[in-house]
């Protein structure tokens, strides 16, 4: 089994927040995605990079002492801008998405938008993007929306973006106001919560799948 090792480079938050008492009808806050960095043997792979290029240099130096050189990959979720700010931080990785995701939003997007020319430089992924770290699709939303499941440590990790947006909605199994299917996006929850130890959601700090670990133990769940 492969050796790998991983940090979350930013903690998300989102503009709004329903568990916190907020309105889904406006925006309280610019939001910030939760950016993470996976290391596999020579690989170096960033899942989702949440800022500017100058702050995600800053803040890969100040997480991991690396710099962009190092990293080979960057990995979207899905395509939302949130989830891609800081993609320009790392010209010489490969940017990857899963190819079911890729033909998704290139069928919503307008001929010779800015966003056409992103999706053409994407490269699609599909299974596996590195050795022990394999795709989950998450639809739900967005329609074909991937999260990445690994081991370490002994312990499932699964980098979710917005297939779990923070605690509260995970523990809620509850979806975002912009979810395009709800019903998909409360069975990726499930789907999540039967296989992962450790969650990383898209817009909060990662957290211990308690309900696992009850299960595992010998407890009654529910
Ligand atoms: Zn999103």
């Amino acid at each position: 089994m492969p050796d790998i090792r991983w940090h979350i480079l930013t903690i998300g938050h989102l503009s709004r927040n329903k568990f916190w008492g907020e309105s889904d009808d406006q925006a309280y806050r610019a939001p910030l995605c939760t950016s993470t960095l996976i290391q596999v043997d020579d690989r170096t792979i960033v899942v989702d990079p949440s800022c500017a290029d100058s702050e995600m240099v800053r803040v890969l130096a100040q997480r991991t002492g690396l710099k962009p050189e190092a990293v080979d990959t960057v990995f979207l979720t899905h395509f939302h801008g949130d989830h891609r700010v800081g993609l320009t931080a790392f010209p010489n990785a490969r940017w990857r998405m899963a190819a079911a995701d890729i033909a998704s939003w290139t069928a919503q997007v307008a001929p010779g938008s800015p966003e056409q020319e992103l999706l053409l430089r994407l490269e699609p992924v599909t299974n596996e993007l590195a050795s022990g770290i394999t795709l989950l699709p998450t639809p739900g939303h967005s329609t074909a929306h991937t999260s990445l499941v690994f081991t370490s440590g002994g312990l499932r990790v699964v980098v979710a973006g917005d297939a779990v947006m923070t605690r509260d909605f995970f523990a809620a199994r509850d979806v975002y106001f912009n979810t395009v299917d709800r019903v998909a996006a409360v069975q990726s929850i499930a789907a999540i919560a039967e296989m992962a130890d450790i969650v990383v959601p898209g817009h909060d700090n990662y957290f211990l799948n308690r309900r696992r670990a009850e299960h595992e133990r010998g407890g009654t769940g529910g």
